[in-house]
């Protein structure tokens, strides 16, 4: 298949603006282009784009290519930043309208088969007509906006089938006639790119931008209670939340390391002992829990969303009551009964990048102009 990608609006690749869509975007490309399948991918001016060595090696036996394209123009305001009735904003000189002006240009030009929307935003909904290939959306956050819940229902219902979300509560935040519409295509990781760590230290990770919705707070209440600190790798978002916590537990020792590629990032999130996954919403999937599970890192998560699909209580990690506290200091202080290897074993059986883009091509290929 030809395929372009149309990437998240509200920063270029690599930033970390875009949370997990900018892995799961570079992970399909990569994926799907080793299958065979030729990617183009159109972005925000200053995205960064860089795939593993085995890309370049099937690049160079002729298999497969990913073209980047970014195209200029200003970066969207993220959803999650907004009230869910307040309409989405489109800035002046938008970058998503103009990455859509430029693939309606090129399908004038060349010949693709499915173009894959990665924006959370409703106008990609209402473009799609006319692009004159067919347009397949992966919806990667949950319901937020009651503008983005109109546009999915609505495409749904004259484009069936062309609606893909990473995890079965994601999908039913939006609704159970949503969820038994959509295509769940789970999320996975190029497994090579994070190498087993098997001794952990005393350090708990956070890892993701730093913000409300991603729990912050109970990240500074945790370390407080268990006395242990936590390093938290991500994009600062919202630095008055990471203020607030800091003043409201004194006692608590977070250090903010920055946001770090994913080579730095594996490297030294494989020195601790456990992720703490304590968001307020309902993580559509949560890719840095196989991350962390593939460095050997067991996850303690609220059950709450994609993490708690991922972790197999008492397995690979914990899972406890969503906004309790005192049941992630006391999973802390279990960690030693969770075999490191089992974390990592259970990411290459179930989360290998491979098997993602191989289920997101069966997806595609049933939607692809033929
Ligand atoms: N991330 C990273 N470096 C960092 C911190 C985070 O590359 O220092 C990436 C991480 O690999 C993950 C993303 O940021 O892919 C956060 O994604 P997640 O799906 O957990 O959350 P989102 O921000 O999309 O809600």
């Amino acid at each position: 298949m030809r395929i372009v990608f149309v990437s998240t609006s509200v920063g270029p690749l690599g930033s970390g603006i875009g949370g997990g869509v900018e892995l799961t975007l570079r992970t399909l490309a990569g994926g799907l282009s080793k299958m065979g399948h030729s990617v183009t991918v159109v972005a925000p001016l200053g995205s960064v784009l860089t795939l593993s060595e085995s890309n370049s090696a099937s690049e160079r036996s002729g298999i497969g290519a990913v073209r980047l394209m970014e195209v200029a123009g200003a970066l969207h305001v993220p959803s999650q930043t907004r009230d869910r009735s307040a309409p989405l904003s489109v800035p002046a000189n938008s970058v998503l309208q103009n990455m859509w002006h430029r693939v309606i240009e090129l399908a004038g030009t060349e010949r693709f088969d499915v173009v894959l929307n990665f924006a959370y935003d409703v106008l990609p909904f209402s473009e799609a007509d006319a692009i004159g290939v067919p347009v397949t959306h992966l919806v990667s956050m949950g319901s937020l906006s009651d503008e983005m819940d109109l546009a999915v229902r609505s495409v749904m219902t004259t484009h069936p089938g062309c609606v893909a979300m990473h995890s079965r509560a994601q999908a039913e935040t939006f609704g159970t006639d949503v969820a038994s519409g959509v295509t769940i295509v789970g999320s996975g990781i190029d497994v090579e790119r994070y190498e087993f760590s098997p001794h952990a230290g005393d350090d708990l990770a956070y890892v993701g931008r730093i913000s409300r919705e991603k729990g912050i707070e109970d990240v500074f209440a945790v370390s407080a209670a268990s006395n242990r600190r936590v390093r938290a790798f991500g994009v600062m978002e919202d630095r008055a939340v990471w203020d607030a916590a800091a003043r409201a537990f004194p006692g608590a020792r977070v250090a903010h390391e920055g946001f770090l590629s994913t080579q730095d990032l594996q490297r030294q999130l494989g020195e601790c002992a456990a992720l703490l996954m304590v968001h307020r919403w309902v993580e559509a999937f949560g890719n840095v829990a196989i991350e962390a599970m593939a460095c050997g890192v067991p996850v303690i998560t609220y059950d709450r969303g994609g993490p708690a699909e991922i972790v197999q209580h008492g397995a690979t990690g914990f899972v406890v009551a969503p906004d309790n506290v005192d049941a992630v200091v006391e999973a802390v202080g279990r960690l030693d009964t969770i075999p490191r290897e089992q974390c990592r074993r259970r990411v290459l059986e179930h989360y290998s990048g491979r098997a993602f883009a191989g289920r997101v091509a069966a997806w595609l290929g049933s939607l692809a102009r033929r």
